[in-house]
């Protein structure tokens, strides 16, 4: 692979301990564990690894608790990293698929679960602060409204979008989140990454093709013989571990006045109190998936424990007992329904991944 950007050395371990020599990339993930010698391996079992390896490994992890649509299977492995070095010891280390996912506020797994290990990043990766005048340095795991409330106490103006988007900044841009106006790699002066060898790479704008909900890095790269991740990320073996945000001088007071004005239109027109994804389809060209959808009379079609918001029509909100399989049923029937009496093929902005 061909890397424009600065490559970085491994981090070390902020205790001081070095990391072990990497095993051969064939040794399984948890073959070493304590959980693979007792044979602890149902549903939620885990193991806190030794050393340098301090991350949480758990086993037939219920997605459902990750997820904000709080359904679907589970991960067949799930680590918790508990820093960066930490993280990219982990991947130096272990083979086989990995999938990273942040709040999974735009996640669908469906009920036959994920193979290979997804990496939670949230709570793990939670370091943010200034970096210089105006810049913001926020590990991938920060919540956006997090980014959104420091910026806004530090009289920085231009993240108070973020702040009704309730995922993590790694989420943020690899989605390149946005509303009322603003996109998040609008904001974004550089990035850093890490591959699937646990190498850390700092990358700048320029080398992705960005849009809406939309983030590819561009850089040609060799396609993988297996391919590590089945998440459409912007690189199959590559996930955002940071980036420094670009904002401008401001007033705490304004921006905390707009992040309650923006806070409050949400509450009033999206249904907050019940588990959703957000909107799960792309506006269309010159539309809004929205109106279609109340156009065809969709509000409130219920498969399962799934249903068609009452409230906002591109909104699909678990009634509580909701399968993953209720929830993509009900899309595949909205999108087929639109399809039918508009003649609009709506995309799905949910990221929906797994075996069914
Ligand atoms: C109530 C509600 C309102 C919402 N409003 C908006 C809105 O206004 N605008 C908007 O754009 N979205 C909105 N969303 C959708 C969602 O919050 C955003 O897409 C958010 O940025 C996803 O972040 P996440 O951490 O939850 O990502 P996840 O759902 O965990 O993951 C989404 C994708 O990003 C990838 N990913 C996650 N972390 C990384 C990483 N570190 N490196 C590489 N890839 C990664 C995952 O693999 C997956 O493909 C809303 C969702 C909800 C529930």
């Amino acid at each position: 692979m061909a890397y424009t950007s600065k490559t970085l050395p491994l981090p070390l371990c902020p205790s001081g301990c070095n990391p072990p020599p990497a095993p051969a990339r064939s040794v399984p993930a948890e073959s070493g564990s304590k959980a693979a010698h007792s044979g602890e391996t149902g549903e939620g079992a885990n193991v806190k690894s030794d050393c340098f390896d301090r991350g949480e490994l758990r086993f037939n992890e219920p997605m459902s608790a990750h997820v904000s649509w709080r359904a679907g299977g589970c991960a067949e492995r799930c680590y918790i990293p508990t820093n960066l070095p930490d993280l990219a010891h982990y991947l130096a280390s272990n083979s086989g698929l990995v999938h990273f996912v942040g709040l999974g506020s735009n996640l669908l797994v469906r009920d036959g679960g994920l193979s290979g290990t997804v990496i939670l990043l949230h709570g793990a990766l939670n370091h943010i602060k200034l970096a210089a005048e105006g810049l913001i340095y926020a590990e991938a795991g920060v919540s956006s409204p997090k980014v959104s409330s420091f910026a806004a106490r530090h009289d920085l103006e231009g993240a108070e979008f973020l702040s009704g988007i309730p995922g993590t900044v790694g989420g943020a841009l690899a989605m390149n989140a946005g509303c009322y106006g603003s996109e998040t790699w609008q904001r974004v002066e550089k990035v850093l990454t890490i591959n699937r060898q646990g190498e850390l790479h700092e990358r700048l704008p320029h080398e992705y093709e960005i849009g809406y909900r939309h983030v590819v890095l561009s850089v040609r790269s060799e396609p993988a013989s297996t391919p590590h991740s089945s998440l459409l990320t912007p690189h199959p073996e590559e996930w955002f571990v940071a980036a420094w945000l670009r904002l401008q001088p401001g007033a705490g007071a304004a921006s905390k006045q707009k992040i309650k004005g923006w806070l409050a239109k949400r509450m009033a027109t999206q249904p907050l109190t019940q588990p959703n994804a957000g909107s799960v389809f792309r506006n269309p060209p010159g539309d809004h998936a929205a109106r279609l959808i109340e156009a065809c009379g969709l509000k409130g079609l219920t498969m399962g424990g799934a249903q068609v918001s009452e409230k906002h029509a591109n909104f699909i909100v678990n009634l509580g007992q909701a399968s993953a399989s209720d929830i993509e049923t009900l899309i595949n029937t909205v999108q087929a329904t639109v399809k039918e009496k508009q003649g609009v093929e709506l995309v799905t902005e949910v990221r929906i991944v797994g075996k069914a």
